[in-house]
């Protein structure tokens, strides 16, 4: 008789595919809960399909990535989903999901961050506590830390990534940005976690780069799902680097995450254009493309997603920005429906009117 599957007593857990985050809630789940998590594949035209399918028409385009998302980890033998609180409808979409899941017929235990989001460590711990409730406090602690380390190297090497593979001729920063994410998606200690670091920052201080001495630099700015996802903003930030453009985002998990200097704090700079916090994203977002601006770039994108209202609420403080520092703005919003074609054809666009401004200025 065939020896069937070790029962490991574990849960197996997934949260939905953001970015290139997911190998870091890999590692918080083993290493922090000791439980196993189940690694969905990289998001596909598939996944938005089927999230797509069961969603309601009036939810915004993140929501129908991670539902497809939540299917796909399902699918793979997930038993637990964990969906994280948020500040705009974000927060009721863990119920919604739930729901939609259920009467799908799938069986899981859902962890719905959004519960325990009173702003209070300790309510917090509830909600970790249901994932893994002999969790080991010191271990949690130290592997938080590892996490969020790891956030921390992933938003450094992506930054310098898209600021310089535009210009890298040998393909040595692109070579190296896939093994560290791979890297990423698979580490179980600190050492390794340091090591792929020091890697792939090696690789990029070694690769010979044919770069002008003012090459043209656009600010990407917008919604932190989408601006942050390459599936969801159809690899904006990459097309844009294979033009020939040094692309800068503030926008990831650390900066707003982690070391978010806070709405009061990013106000003081752009008081006279928002008097009151309007969203999750929306002071960053403005907060960002002013300072892009006064920075002397080129050009900036605005990016959401269709339906995104804190995001919509924006655009006006952006045309102002436009106006006054007298920068070109490009606004980019996706659905289900867009299409590279049109995309390409945006940025071509985009990029040669970008091209002909420096020139003449
Ligand atoms: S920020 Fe916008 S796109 Fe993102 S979840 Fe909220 S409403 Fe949806």
């Amino acid at each position: 008789m065939t020896p069937g599957p070790i029962a490991t007593g574990k849960k197996k857990i997934a949260f939905p595919r953001v970015a290139d985050y997911s190998g870091v809630f890999r590692y918080w789940v083993e290493q922090c809960l000791d439980q196993t998590y189940i690694l969905q594949p990289k998001c596909t035209h598939h996944t938005l399909e089927v999230g797509a399918r069961y969603s309601p028409d009036s939810v915004c385009t993140p929501f129908k990535t991670a539902l497809g998302s939540m299917i796909e980890a399902l699918d793979l033998g997930a038993d637990t989903l964990v969906m994280s609180h948020g500040l705009c409808r974000l927060g009721y979409y863990g119920e919604l999901m739930e729901q939609i899941l259920r009467d799908l017929g799938y069986q899981f235990e859902f962890v719905n961050f959004a519960a325990y989001s009173t702003g209070r460590s300790k309510d917090l711990l509830k909600g970790v506590k249901q994932l893994a409730p002999k969790m080991k406090a010191a271990r949690f602690l130290t592997h938080v830390m590892d996490g969020v380390k790891m956030c921390a190297y992933i938003d450094d090497i992506t930054s310098k990534y898209y600021q310089n593979c535009g210009f890298d001729p040998s393909g040595t920063y692109r070579a190296a940005f896939k093994r560290f994410l791979r890297a990423m998606d698979m580490v179980h200690s600190r050492p390794e976690i340091d090591e792929a670091y020091r890697e792939a920052s090696y690789a990029f201080a070694q690769a010979p780069l044919d770069k002008p001495e003012r090459p043209l630099r656009v600010g990407v700015v917008g919604e932190f799902f989408t601006v942050m996802d390459a599936f969801s903003n159809l690899d904006l930030e990459q097309t844009l680097a294979d033009m020939g453009v040094e692309v800068h985002r503030w926008m990831n998990v650390s900066n707003r995450i982690f070391h978010y200097p806070g709405e009061k704090n990013l106000n003081v700079e752009i008081r006279d254009l928002c008097t009151y916090e309007m969203g999750p994203t929306s002071t960053a977002t403005i907060w960002a493309a002013r300072k892009y601006a006064r920075r002397g770039f080129d050009g900036l994108i605005h990016v959401k997603s269709a339906g995104c209202t804190p995001e919509i609420d924006v655009m006006p403080v952006l045309q102002t920005i436009g106006r006054e520092e007298k920068i070109p703005i490009l606004y980019l919003t996706y659905d289900v429906q867009t299409g590279e074609a049109g995309l390409m054809t945006r940025l071509e666009a985009f990029y040669d009117m970008l091209a002909m401004r420096k020139e003449v200025l």
